[in-house]
């Protein structure tokens, strides 16, 4: 599933071989792929003309900002991917929405198990502070029009932002009991970080998935906040990391798999330590560590 990286590499392609162009015309081939507006004829219609201005990244959505100022948002979820295809090229079985440009290209939005959404939203909508009974899920289903910001008001910061310092995080983490592995695949509390990039920057960390989250010393929380900024950042500079199903604009892998530490290496050796990495699983998700370098909750670090 593409998380953060993966998303980013296909955001900084598409700015660079999509921004300027102009939207022609729009065929939705999966109905249930568009999120708003609906019905995805009505998508269509006030998508056609609308030129791309840039291409950027919010959490785990590609942002496709419109010169007008409306967004399209494209959650790849577990088996999308945005393909530039030149005049020409032969059809794809698997494109659920094929975006019809004015130079003659195609911008397909290819999904094989389809539950990846799209979305055209109205500028704006920046997210208050939450209080009281949390926002409705349906969207579509509001009558005032639904603004971009409120499509991830829900959402944590984002870990590479600037903004995102180590204080910020011991902020964050002060009084949730939550384990660490839980609180980093939880959007609300961070956005973008999914299950690869979780185990990686929690063994560069060297903790433990399941230590409790107000539990770390100051030093551990500058060390957790390093190390997810460095897993982000060396899964961006390798074009993010392919277990089969993510391709980049050119549906070409990432080449990040061969360089994770922990992330399905279950058994082979740890990068610092030698020893075997184990995988245990919480809260359903597989998770891989070494139990020697990432000592268990309790236990004195090596
Ligand atoms: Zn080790």
């Amino acid at each position: 599933m593409p998380e953060l990286p993966e998303v980013e590499t296909v955001a900084r392609d598409l700015q660079r071989r999509v921004a300027g162009a102009v939207i022609d015309d729009a065929e939705v081939r999966w109905d249930r792929t568009i999120r708003h507006p609906l019905p995805s004829e009505r998508f269509v219609a006030e998508l056609r003309g609308a030129t791309i201005s840039r291409v950027g990244r919010r959490a785990k959505s590609v942002l496709l900002h419109l010169a007008d100022g409306r967004v399209m948002t494209v959650a790849l979820r577990m088996t999308g991917a945005l393909i530039v295809a030149d005049p020409g090229t032969p059809d794809d079985r698997y494109a659920r929405v094929v975006f019809r440009l004015g130079d003659g290209r195609e911008l397909r939005y290819r999904d094989v198990r389809k539950f990846g959404r799209i979305g055209l939203w109205e500028r704006g909508g920046v997210p208050r502070p939450r209080r009281g009974r949390p926002k409705p899920r349906g969207v579509a289903e509001r009558r005032e029009p639904y603004r971009v910001g409120d499509v991830f008001a829900r959402h944590g910061p984002e870990p590479l932002a600037s903004s995102f310092s180590s204080a910020r995080l011991a902020g964050r983490l002060k009084g949730r009991s939550a384990r660490l592995k839980t609180l980093l695949l939880d959007q609300s509390f961070i956005a973008g970080v999914g299950n690869i990039y979780a185990d990686e920057a929690l063994w560069r960390a060297r903790l433990h998935p399941l230590r409790a989250a107000d539990t770390l010393t100051p030093d551990e929380v500058r060390r957790l906040h390093r190390a997810v900024r460095a897993v982000l950042r060396q899964g961006i500079v390798n074009r993010g990391t392919s277990f089969g199903d993510y391709v980049d604009t050119e549906g070409e892998p990432g080449a990040n798999a061969e360089r994770l530490a922990v992330y399905q290496r279950t058994g082979q050796p740890c990068l610092r330590c030698g020893r075997p990495i184990s995988r245990i699983v919480i809260g359903q998700r597989s998770t891989h560590f070494c139990p020697h370098c990432q000592a268990a909750p309790g236990n004195p670090a090596p």
